[in-house]
């Protein structure tokens, strides 16, 4: 099997399946008890704390555990928006965001005095920053752009972003799930105020993530019971996902600069060899400002579940559009933003690189995708 959608999800690296499986069969505190036991498993706790904010540069006690990106991406936007105690507030946000951040931003609207700009995107599907600064007004509470695009693979100008939110005073959050383990991450850098990660994106367990708050942002918690993570996300930890979590920081730093120029140097041979190779071939997302690990192409009149299918069968593992909107049969929101034209909106497929592929894959994947395409495609079918 050759797999390629490590943006839906990456295997667990084994290091930090070894400190799972040793944390959850050793040990069991709670680690909001006094006690040895809970003071063992409050240990951990730490450890994997400071690992997380040394991943983004952060400071520790900045790093609130969740249950993932999903939920990282809720407490931020309902965070801000509650801290505001009733007053009107206006969300700044892009039509590529992930539902997880767009679906809450509906939900505020629905529920609450809120407003909310979605911004549009250029055929690359880059943010203006521009566009942000004309759409600020005086409600605005919170600009929620995310850092890379979990589909397309486009980086945002968050720098310019997070320079503008700063001049005028509005917390800046950064949805960088698909970027936290595959890019190099300092929160001051890039100025951000809130920050969204995901454990099983950067080979560390499913169902844990973090956010970052900068200290001094405006936030209430909205997840309430016993007060753990300093009262903003209640609820007893879950040690053995959050140790895994932590390893799995301290791998990335490890590891991050020598695996993005190798994934990089994989990227563009994939995306070289089927520009050569598959007439009509059409690259979604920016040339250069592109995660390391993203492939995503589109064929005029082929439809992109085929694809899938297809190579499934040929032992390729690949995504058409995001995990979350295929299988609906609706082209993807993203897609749809980048103003791609029709016959090419069905016809995406997304492949995303990882620790276990290598060169030979390349031209196996060429191979696969160009037989397919001539295959199914009207392109070649005269
Ligand atoms: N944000 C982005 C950009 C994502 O790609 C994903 C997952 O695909 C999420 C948020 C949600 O993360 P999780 O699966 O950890 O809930």
């Amino acid at each position: 099997m050759i797999y390629l959608d490590h943006a839906a999800t990456t295997p667990v690296h084994p290091e930090v399946a070894a400190v799972v499986q040793d944390v959850m069969s050793n040990c069991f505190g709670n680690p909001s008890t006094l006690h040895a036991i809970g003071r063992e498993a409050r240990g951990l706790l730490d450890k994997a704390r400071q690992q997380v904010a040394d991943l983004i540069c952060a400071r520790p006690e900045e790093i609130f555990f969740t249950s993932g990106g999903t939920e990282a991406d809720f407490l931020a936007l309902w965070g801000v928006v509650s801290s505001r105690k009733g007053r009107g507030s206006h969300i700044i946000t892009s039509s590529i965001e992930h539902h997880a951040v767009l679906n809450n931003c509906a939900y505020l609207a629905e529920l609450f005095d809120c407003r909310v700009t979605y911004l549009p995107v250029d055929g690359a599907g880059m943010v203006d920053p521009d566009d942000v600064r004309r759409a600020i007004e005086r409600e605005t509470a919170l600009i929620s752009i995310m850092h890379a695009n979990n589909e397309v693979g486009t980086i945002e100008p968050v720098e310019e972003i997070a320079a503008i939110a700063r001049e005028e005073g509005i917390p800046f959050h950064v949805d960088a799930v698909q970027t936290v383990g595959h890019l190099p991450i300092d929160v001051n850098r890039l100025g951000v105020d809130l920050l969204s990660l995901s454990g099983h994106k950067f080979y560390g367990p499913k169902g844990v993530g973090a956010l970052y708050v900068r200290q001094g942002t405006p936030f209430t918690a909205v997840l309430r019971g016993g007060g753990q993570e300093r009262g903003y996300r209640s609820g007893t930890e879950n040690i053995p996902g959050i140790a895994g979590l932590g390893q799995a920081a301290d791998i990335a730093r490890r590891d991050l600069e020598e695996e993005t120029q190798r994934l990089q140097r994989l990227r563009d041979a994939l995306i070289q060899g089927i520009e050569e190779r598959i007439p009509g071939a059409r690259l979604n997302g920016h040339r250069t400002r592109r995660l390391p690990h993203n492939v995503n192409f589109s064929f005029p009149d082929v439809e992109g579940e085929s694809l899938v299918l297809g190579l499934d069968l040929q032992g390729i593992a690949v995504s058409s559009g995001s995990a979350c909107s295929s299988g609906t049969g609706e082209p993807s929101h993203v897609l749809r933003s980048l103003g791609l034209p029709e016959s090419y909106l069905n016809g995406a497929v997304r492949m995303t690189l990882g620790r276990a592929n290598t060169e030979e894959d390349v031209p196996v994947v060429i191979e696969a995708l160009e037989g397919l395409v001539r295959k199914l495609g009207r392109l070649f079918s005269a």
